[in-house]
Formats: C-alpha cells, sequence, structure tokens
C-alpha cells in the first residue's frame, strides 16, 4: 500500500451507558426482520427472555443461538448449519469474548454485519473488526479480520457494573498499551491493522485513553467491586471499549502485544487473562524503550494499585528460570507487530528487559 495512504476504520455507532441494551431492538431493525443472536450460555439462561422481548418488541423474529467452546473455523461452520441456509440480515454477540468472535466469524463467512454486546469489560475487541481464530487445541491460529467494522457496539453499563472486577481490571491493562504501542509504531514505520501507517488520530485517541485510565480506573474499579455504575466508571468503559479499540485499530500495536506470543505459551503465566498480559506487556516494553527507572517504577506504582500484574510470578509463573524468559522472548519475537518497534529488537533484548522489570518489580 502507499505511504501515503491513510485508512481510518470504527464502528458505525457505539451506544453506552445504563440499560443500553434497551437499544439493541432499534439498532437490529434496519437489517431486516430476522437477526441471529448469537450468546454465552448462561447469558441466555440469566437474560435470554429480556434480550428476545427487546427484539420483539422492534418486530423483529431472531434466531437464537446458544455458543460455548473454542472459535474455530468447524465451530463456525456449525454455526451457519445450524440456520439451515437462512442468512439472517445481522449477526448480534452478546455476552464474553468468545460469543463475540463467534458472531464476526459468522458475520464474516455470511457476508452481513455484525452487532457487538459485550456483557464484561475485559478487553476491546467489541470494537475491532479482529477476530481470533483457535484450533481444537485453544492455539491461536490466525487473527482474521471482517471487512466492516462493527455495525454498532452497545455497552450496558449495568452489566459491566455487575461483573466481576477481574473483567474490568484486564480490560483497564489492555488499554493501557494502546498509547505506548501507538507512539512506537509512529516513531518508526509502523503499521495499523489497516495496512496503513498511524493516523494521527489514532495516536491522539489511544493517549486520550491511557489519560482517561490514570485518572478514573482505580475508582471505576471500586465502584464495580460495589456493583455499581459511576462517572468513573462510564469513563473507563469508554477508554477499556471505545479508545482503547480505536487506538490500536488506527494508532497500531507493537511489543506489548507481541509479548503475548510467549506468554499464552508459558509455564503458569499462560492462564493469566490477556489484559493482565499486556498490562504487564507495557512495563517491558518500557524498559525495552530505555526509558529510566523513575517512569518503570512510577508505571509498576500504578499497576499495583489497580492489582495489575508487575511480575512473571503474579501472571502464575512461580520463580521464572533464565531459560524460561529466553522462551519468552523467543516467541515473542515471532510476533508481526514487533516489526512495528522503531528500533530493531532481538530475543535478547527482549530477555534483558524482562529481567530489568522483574528487577525493579521486586
Ligand atoms: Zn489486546
Amino acid at each position: 500500500m502507499s505511504p501515503l495512504r491513510k485508512i481510518f476504520g470504527a464502528p458505525h455507532r457505539y451506544i453506552q451507558g445504563p440499560d443500553a441494551l434497551d437499544e439493541l431492538g432499534k439498532v437490529a431493525a434496519t437489517f431486516g426482520p430476522s437477526p441471529v443472536v448469537i450468546a454465552d450460555a448462561f447469558i441466555l439462561e440469566k437474560m435470554g427472555s429480556r434480550i428476545e422481548t427487546i427484539l420483539r418488541e422492534a418486530e423483529l423474529t431472531p434466531v437464537i443461538r446458544a455458543f460455548g467452546g473454542e472459535i474455530t473455523y468447524a465451530a463456525i461452520d456449525a454455526l451457519e448449519e445450524s440456520l439451515d441456509g437462512a442468512v439472517p440480515g445481522v449477526a448480534i454477540g452478546i455476552g464474553g469474548g468468545k460469543s463475540l468472535d463467534a458472531a464476526k466469524g459468522l458475520a464474516l463467512k455470511l457476508d452481513i454485519d455484525v452487532i457487538t454486546v459485550p456483557t464484561i469489560a475485559s478487553n476491546d475487541s467489541p470494537t475491532s473488526a479482529s477476530i481470533a481464530m483457535y484450533d481444537d487445541h485453544h492455539v491461536m491460529i490466525s487473527v482474521d479480520r471482517l471487512k466492516r467494522s462493527p455495525e454498532a457496539v452497545i455497552v450496558d453499563t449495568n452489566l459491566i457494573a455487575a461483573a466481576p472486577a477481574l473483567f474490568l481490571r484486564a480490560g483497564i491493562g489492555d488499554a493501557l498499551s494502546k498509547k505506548f504501542e501507538a507512539d512506537a509504531c509512529l516513531a518508526g514505520t509502523g503499521i495499523t491493522p489497516f495496512g496503513t501507517r498511524p493516523l494521527l488520530t489514532g495516536i491522539v485517541i489511544a493517549d486520550a485513553c491511557y489519560r482517561v485510565l490514570r485518572q478514573h480506573s482505580a475508582a471505576a474499579l471500586q465502584s464495580v467491586e460495589r456493583g455499581e455504575v459511576s462517572e468513573a466508571l462510564e469513563a473507563t468503559v469508554e477508554a477499556v471499549i471505545l479508545m482503547s479499540g480505536l487506538g490500536f485499530e488506527n494508532g497500531g500495536l507493537s511489543l506489548s502485544h507481541s509479548l503475548t506470543r510467549g506468554l499464552v505459551k508459558a509455564r503458569g503465566a499462560k492462564n493469566a487473562i490477556h489484559g493482565q498480559h499486556v498490562a504487564w506487556g507495557v512495563l517491558v516494553q518500557l524498559a525495552a524503550e530505555g526509558r529510566p527507572d523513575a517512569e518503570l517504577v512510577d508505571m509498576i506504582a500504578f499497576h499495583r494499585s489497580l492489582e495489575l500484574a508487575t511480575t512473571l510470578q503474579q501472571l502464575g509463573m512461580e520463580n521464572p528460570t533464565g531459560p524460561e524468559i529466553a522462551e519468552i522472548a523467543d516467541w515473542t519475537t515471532t510476533a508481526p507487530h514487533l516489526k512495528n518497534l522503531p528500533f530493531a529488537i532481538t530475543a535478547a533484548d527482549v530477555a534483558a528487559a524482562i529481567n530489568r522489570v522483574e528487577r525493579l518489580a521486586a
């Protein structure tokens, strides 16, 4: 692609607030009379009748499918087959990450639009066009891309406030990195998931995302602990789902997310949630960029105040050995985002950065 071309991508609509779910019927109704709803089984148990009522009040006849398990091509094929040849006007994903990705996968296959309705805020995938595809052994095999960004993202903050705080905490970790990853892309020759140089718009949004999180995320976590919506929660959810998603899709990813390639295979740490991986990855990125100790120490203190991981041990890897750290570094260098850094980096450099963080956070 021409280095002068820029592409900005974003959902058509983003709707957030207490009881935002009530908007689903109106939004879905513009796509024909029978949407397909793909939701986690426990979500359908808890609020299936509410979802159905909202859609029926908009004079829609939804086809509702429960989804569990991994996002594989076979699972997407099975969803398609369950529709008996009918092509719905839109796929609506409701739940945690998997149902949303299943709806995206089906939408890509059928060439229809998708509406995402996250019931937790553990990452920014609801806003993005990316679909993480896995094999039967739970190993990610590719990140597929929708042709069009989600048509709408509907975030009901009553649901986010009622969910366990660990999910929002992870979402904050996933969002914190975006400023640093996008800045690194811009400083070098990095590209965004749309294949163009970072847009200034993406850089500005990623920066605002970080500032909102520094200001509001601690209070937001407290309000989720109480099960209450607050202004801090509203600000933080917007940063975690909207700004973070727009920030990386239009600003690019670099080292923090590359490190997850190693962490998903690492002893113990592989079981930690994505956002905790990324939060730790922020520290390693700052170390690899050669930032002063004071800056790292400040970020470590911020992480601690939110209970975000600062060491491999906190990610679940008890007493990491030198060879294990070297292995994480090796796997990290296989990540395509790594070449978005403005400097060349070797596995030894990554291992040195990890060791620096381990030392400063000890
Ligand atoms: Zn992420």
